[in-house]
């Protein structure tokens, strides 16, 4: 066979989150059990999706408009719809035509990426939600750029640190914020929102929210949404269904472009996007169908409330518990539903707090760590072989902090 050569990118997509599913599935084969504590499927974590919900998929079924490809960009009604949505809060205004659906969030952050120059950089939050970082890196073939998120300071952004970045490195022409975010669970306060647009502005940057959990937010805390507080910047949220209704297997999100026009290569990289679309036909068409219905049911307002209220509830339990432990630093979320454990400098290794009883688990776990150097990966490979618990340490999420995220 010829040789096959890699894109040289491709060293950054080694993805923990799934690295460490075939580590739970080897010890789940010598009859260990695992508690799935790696990934933000709400579905694994025992939603339920209601029976209006349901009612709903099955009538489309039933109807022969969910068969055929839809429009490139998305069904007409559905960015009509959402459109609407987001014009209602009052900020940045857009039709249909600035919206485009893609094949789940996944894709959308895939996409956003790949038609950069790898010259022209994203900076976003550290640590991150790693499919952002890992895919900008990918594509640019360098490492990751971040500014950091405060674990001492509520995880705010060090707005210090993205300003110097900003200022010093040329090739960055955008800002992603995930909010609420992934891992950390902070919600932006609107006054760094705007701190933000404002650094924006002062360099000629772009904007791009992930907002998927946005209907996560609970103890009562604020924010905005991009859209509310970019004024004349040019931005892209990003936004799905994932999360919130929760339909992760719908493979749905979307991007809504603020303010195109305002810059001809922010309109031209937005078209990009849409062909991109177009070559690869259309995104999935059933749930794009299905968003308005479900959203504008009588029952969404109040199931969604419902939602909030136990992952609130679950919050506040988790936090109980942590805030008794004097070896880490945690802070209380007020979004999505993750916490991030931070282990204060060097009081956690590895075998601590961790006895493997069985001595076959010992020696594959032994084989695991032994050529890991970082300190919080040793500890949760320990801890999935000890108690079956999978979690996914934090120096996977471009951190230089060390601990872990459980979901
Ligand atoms: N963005 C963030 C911040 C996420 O946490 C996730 C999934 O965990 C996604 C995007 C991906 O969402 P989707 O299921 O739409 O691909």
């Amino acid at each position: 066979m010829r040789q096959v050569l890699l894109h040289e990118g491709s060293r950054q997509l080694d993805y923990e989150i799934r690295d460490i599913v075939k580590k739970a599935e080897a010890l789940q084969a010598l009859g260990q059990k695992i508690y799935w504590e790696n990934i933000g499927d709400p579905i694994l974590k025992h939603a339920v999706v209601p029976a209006w919900i349901k009612e709903i998929l099955t009538t489309l079924v039933n109807e022969n408009s969910t068969y055929g490809y839809c429009h490139s960009k998305g069904e007409l009604e559905t960015r009509k719809y959402v459109a609407g949505k987001n014009n209602e809060k009052g900020g940045a205004q857009i039709t249909a035509d600035d919206v485009l659906f893609f094949n789940g969030l996944g894709d959308a952050i895939g996409k956003l990426y790949q038609f950069l120059n790898p010259y022209s950089r994203v900076i976003g939050p550290s640590p991150a939600y790693s499919t952002h970082s890992a895919l900008e890196a990918a594509h640019s073939n360098k490492e990751p750029l971040t500014y950091n998120l405060d674990p001492e300071n509520n995880w705010y952004p060090d707005l210090a640190d993205l300003r110097l970045k900003v200022k010093y490195n040329p090739n960055i022409v955008g800002i992603l914020i995930i909010n609420p975010d992934n891992p950390t669970g902070m919600v932006y306060p609107v006054e760094i929102l705007e701190e933000i647009v404002e650094i924006a502005r002062e360099f000629n940057l772009f904007l791009v929210s992930d907002e998927i959990y946005t209907n996560i937010i609970y103890n009562g805390v604020e924010t905005k949404s991009l859209a509310e507080v970019l004024g004349d910047v040019p931005g892209i949220a990003m936004k799905g269904i994932s999360k919130d209704t929760p339909w992760p297997g719908s493979r749905c999100g979307w991007m809504e472009f603020y303010n195109r026009k305002v810059d001809e290569q922010f309109d031209q990289y937005c078209s990009t996007l849409e062909n991109a679309k177009m070559v690869e036909v259309c995104s999935t068409t059933l749930p794009q169908k299905a968003l308005p219905i479900i959203q504008e049911h009588p029952k969404f307002k109040e199931y969604l409330r419902e939602r909030r209220k136990e992952i609130e509830e679950r919050s506040e339990i988790i936090s109980q518990y942590l805030h008794e432990i004097p070896y880490i630093t945690f802070n209380k979320t007020n979004g999505a539903f993750y916490n991030t454990i931070v282990f204060k400098d060097g009081s956690i290794n590895d075998k601590q707090f961790l006895k493997i009883e069985d001595e076959q688990i010992q020696a594959l776990a032994e084989d695991w760590v032994e050529k890991i150097g970082e300190p919080d990966k040793r500890f949760v490979y320990y801890l999935l072989a000890a108690k079956g618990v999978c979690v996914v340490p934090l120096s996977s999420f471009q951190s230089e902090l060390r601990g872990f995220r459980i979901t």
